[in-house]
């Protein structure tokens, strides 16, 4: 099968680039392993909504819409980008798994479940948080509790009653906890290794999203200090609940260790209320316990890892060496990591991931319809 682009993915990022390039009369297929687009957010929990403003968050050529609200839920996200799929009649093919790429003398070979492909371009957006990471913790083969990784979760309401140890401070495990709550979890400790920069989703109804947005330009130690103050702000000194002030600012960390800033909905004022119990790392496991690092033992019904994720992208590309020790590709944003191979949707930002994909889109279409091989 020949085709002048193979797009590998049909989420946010593989659909926006489709469409970039049906724009500029490019033709193009998107490959997609799940039965509809959006594979990922359907597999997200059922209280999910953006953190990102809901103008910030769409596609270019398709508002998402007004009734969605500011904060869009997952299935009103889905919704929008199974619209955003039809709208511009992309041909996405689904139930497609694509197994790997190989470089051919002018093009590429993309082999799938459904066959081989010919293509002269390949775009990989196969999405940053496809594979979830779990902790290497000692004692976990003799745990006898259930071990459940955040993405795996469908409805934070499946805990509810439950005794619940959550592992991870970053932005999942912030939003989760929070739902947890809400959800009447018996008891949830949380257990924090880095305090996690906590910033409020709005400050007196003003949306801080757009704010990220417009300083994007200002020096990265002034937005950290900026961000610094305005959580001090909205939540006061959080050490007497466990948090000490983070190390480092917001900006500073994803740009050295790619952790976003945890957006808070509510796990602050839960906090602070005493329904849930930030604690130390965890030591070890026994049969029914974790055993934190200062010694106090914890008993839970259910052990919740937050820990991140990782993109998988050895399988489809380790043989090309284009990937750096993180599993990301080692190439700058829109740039092609080889003659004819791009990728989209792996360079996450506090400002919004989401919002990324139109740009990224509209210079990789360019960058093909210039030069189509
Ligand atoms: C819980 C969570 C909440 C988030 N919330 C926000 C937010 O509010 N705002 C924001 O800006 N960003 C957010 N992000 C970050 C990011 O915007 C999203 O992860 C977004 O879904 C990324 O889009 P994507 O298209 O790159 O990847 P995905 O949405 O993951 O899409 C990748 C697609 O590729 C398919 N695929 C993967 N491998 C193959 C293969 N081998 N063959 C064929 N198909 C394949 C998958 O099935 C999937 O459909 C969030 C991330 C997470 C994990």
């Amino acid at each position: 099968m020949n085709t002048p682009v193979v797009i590998i993915g049909a989420g946010s990022a593989g659909l926006a680039v489709a469409a970039a390039l049906q724009e500029r009369n490019v033709d193009c297929i998107v490959l997609e392993q799940g039965d509809r687009v959006a594979a990922s957010w359907r597999q997200r929990h059922e209280d999910l909504r953006l953190n990102t403003i809901r103008w910030l968050s769409d596609l270019p050529g398709l508002r998402i819409p007004r009734a969605a609200g500011r904060w869009v839920s997952r299935d009103d996200y889905i919704a929008y980008l199974e619209r955003y799929a039809d709208r511009n009649a992309l041909d996405v093919r689904c139930t497609v798994r694509v197994e790997h790429v190989m470089p051919t003398a002018d093009g590429w070979q993309v082999v799938t479940t459904a066959g081989t492909y010919d293509a002269a371009n390949v775009i990989v957006a196969t999405g940053g948080d496809r594979i979830p990471r779990l902790p290497g913790l000692p004692g976990l083969a003799a745990f006898r509790k259930p071990v459940m990784h955040v993405s795996r979760l469908r409805r934070a309401a499946d805990l509810a009653g439950r005794r619940v140890l959550l592992i991870g401070s970053g932005n999942s495990a912030v939003e989760i906890a929070g739902h947890l709550v809400d959800h009447q979890v018996a008891q949830l400790w949380m257990s924090v290794r880095r305090t996690p920069n906590i910033l409020p989703r709005q400050l007196w109804g003003v949306p801080l999203h757009p704010v990220t947005v417009a300083l994007r330009h200002l020096p990265e130690r002034l937005r950290d200090g900026l961000a610094r103050s305005i959580s001090r702000r909205a939540f006061g000194d959080l050490r007497p609940y466990g948090l000490p002030a983070p190390k480092d600012g917001p900006f500073r960390r994803m740009r050295t260790s790619g952790v976003t800033a945890a957006v808070d909905q509510g796990f602050v004022g839960h906090l602070t209320a005493g329904r849930l119990r930030i604690v130390a790392d965890v030591d070890h496991l026994t049969a029914n316990e974790a055993v934190l690092r200062d010694g106090v033992r914890v008993e839970p019904d259910v052990l919740l890892v937050a820990t991140g994720y990782r993109s998988g992208l050895e399988e489809l590309l380790g043989h090309l060496d284009i990937l750096d020790q993180n599993g990301r590709p080692r190439t700058g944003k829109s740039q092609p990591a080889m003659e004819g191979l791009w990728f989209t949707g792996f360079w996450p930002a506090i400002e919004g991931t989401l919002r990324q994909h139109g740009p990224e889109a509209r210079r990789i279409a360019a960058a093909i319809a210039r030069n189509p091989r």
